[in-house]
Parts: structure tokens; sequence; C-alpha cells
């Protein structure tokens, strides 16, 4: 009986890491359906990356045909630079991160990178030159260092612990009895939001992208683990050019340029001292998120 159930074993471990790649690139962007066929041109070129000058153009998209979700976005991130997206919630935030990465096609205007259209360059070549901080990092059921190797085929042992020196959590690692090798995941160690985020940013420095989407979770940390993330961020994106989709206007502040999008529409747009000078929704919204940090202080006093 045993010999019958070892190849099913086998098979039901092949179908749990299947899936938990599956989840794992649907948790990236929160994607519950699948997205719609996207094909690379016939004798697409990979794309030539440069520096990471990123462009929006007039950028239109709907996920729903007649239901318009981007009602013409121009964004100019030079490489380098950091742009910040903020809004309420419904807004397209995140669908602009999805459209960077091509999980769709615009139904008008176009994205380039380094003066490339992300629709005419081959998707592996377009997706090897970005790396994401999902909000919910799904583990796979392995060890601490296969899951932060996942960032890059091929990773050598001294290169993840680098990695994870640099996202904040070797010496976490470390002071486990298996160190590198400790599983986690659901049958292994569980990790808290920050932990998981951090395998995240250490995969992406592994991968070393030079275009990064961060999509902000902090709204799950603790305010202390929250300001070590943040550190941690702010050192992965010097020198690369970088999208945070940012909920917590505290982490926005330092940001070259912020956009507020409303209902699919680039309402402000500016730094953060301009805008609060303009003394619209931005103004509004910090405002409101200072007077929430003002009452949680109270309450935990
Ligand atoms: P939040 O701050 O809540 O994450 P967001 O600004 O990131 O919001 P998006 O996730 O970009 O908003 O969603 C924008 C709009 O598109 C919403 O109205 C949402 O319901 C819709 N939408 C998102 N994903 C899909 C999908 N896969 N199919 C159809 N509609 C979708």
């Amino acid at each position: 009986l045993s010999q019958l159930f070892r190849p099913l074993d086998l098979l039901g471990m092949v179908y749990r890491t299947i899936r938990q790649g599956v989840l794992d690139m649907g948790a990236m962007f929160d994607l519950v359906d699948t997205p719609s066929e996207v094909i690379d041109p016939k004798g697409a070129p990979p794309l030539a990356v440069g520096r990471g000058h990123v462009r929006f153009e007039n950028v239109r998209f709907g996920y729903d045909a007649g239901q318009p979700i981007l009602k013409g976005i121009d964004l100019d991130i030079p490489a380098g630079a950091t742009l910040a997206v903020v809004g309420p919630s419904g807004a397209g935030k995140s669908t602009l991160a999805r459209l960077m990465y091509r999980f769709y096609d615009l139904t008008g205007g176009r994205i380039t990178i380094d003066g490339q259209d992300i629709a005419q360059v081959t998707q592996a070549s377009l997706r090897a030159a970005i790396g994401i901080v999902p909000q919910d990092t799904v583990l796979f059921n392995d060890t601490i260092g296969y899951n932060i190797a996942y960032g890059r085929e091929g990773a050598g042992r001294a290169e993840i612990e680098t990695a994870a020196r640099g996202a904040a959590i070797a010496g976490f690692i470390e002071r486990q009895p298996l160190g590198y090798e400790t599983r986690v995941g659901e049958r292994g160690l569980k990790l808290s939001g920050g932990e998981k985020q951090r395998v995240a940013i250490a995969r992406t420095l592994l991968k070393n992208p030079p275009i990064l989407i961060l999509d902000e979770a902090t709204s799950a940390l603790d305010s202390r683990t929250e300001g070590e993330i943040l550190d941690t961020l702010q050192a992965i994106e010097q020198g690369r050019t970088t999208i945070v989709i940012a909920h917590r206007l505290s982490t926005v502040v330092h940001a070259d340029e912020i956009v507020v999008l409303e209902a699919g529409e680039v309402k402000e747009r500016g730094t953060h001292a301009e805008l609060l000078r303009q003394d619209g929704l931005y103004a509004e919204m910090w405002n409101r998120q200072a007077q929430e940090r003002a009452e949680e202080a109270l309450a935990a006093e």
C-alpha cells in the first residue's frame, strides 16, 4: 500500500508546489481572475535596459469594455527617481503597477522604458527588469534560503546572505538553529508580516532590477516594524527607478514626485511641500492621517 501512496504523495507535493507558485504570482498583485492573453509580438526583441527611464503616455485601460479604470495617465519617472502614487481605494493605483508588468494590454496610449514601448519587447525581458515587493508575500513551503534564492535562479549562498543582510533579516535567520535551512511556510516556521516582507525585499535585492515597484503594506505592520522596513526600502530604492504605491502618506514625503490618483485620473502632482501648499486633496489626506496618528499616539499612552 505504501508503494501506492508514495507516487500519490509525490503528485500531491508537485501539485502543492505548482499551486503555491501560482499563489505567489497572484499574491503579487491580488490577481484573482486570470489576466487576458498578453502575447509577445512576432520577433519581438528583448528590452534593452538602460538606466530605467519610465514614461506613461496618455495611458487608458479598463478591465471590462466600456468601464474605463485609467483615463489618460501621463507619468514621467526619470532614471533613478522615486514616484509615489496615492489616492483613495479603487482609484487605480495597483492597476498602474499591473500594466507596467504587462499583465494586461492597454486600451490606449503607451508605456515606455528607456524609449521602448513595453508592448513591443518580450515579456520575459520586461519582467526581468522589474522587481516587485508585493503587499503580501506568500512563501513556499521550503527553506528560508530557498525562498530568498527564488529572486534569482542559481544564486549562491554568499549572495543570498548579502541580500538577507540588505533586507535586515540576516540576524533573524542566523538566530534560528537551522539558519538558512530553516523551513518556513504553512508547515514550517511562521513569519510575521514584516519578516515576510523582508524576504520579498531580499529576493528583490538578489534580482537587482533597475526598476522597482513597491506595493506598500505598512498598514498591517506595527509602527516599529514599519519604521525599520521603511529604512530598508529607502536603501533598496537608491539608484533604481521606483514606483511606490502608498497607503500611508508618511512614507512618501521623500518621493521626487507624488501623484494623487482619483477615479483613474491624476488630480494633483508635485512634491510633498508643493502639494501641501496647494491645499487640495493631498493636503486633506495628509491632515486626516496626521490626526489619526495623533489619536493613535494618545490611545497608546
Ligand atoms: P486599493 O488602494 O484599495 O488597493 P487601488 O487604487 O489600487 O485600490 P485598483 O486595484 O487599481 O485600485 O482597482 C481599480 C478599479 O479596478 C477598482 O474599481 C477595482 O474594482 C477594479 N478592478 C481591479 N482589478 C480588477 C479585475 N481583475 N477585474 C475587474 N475589475 C478590477
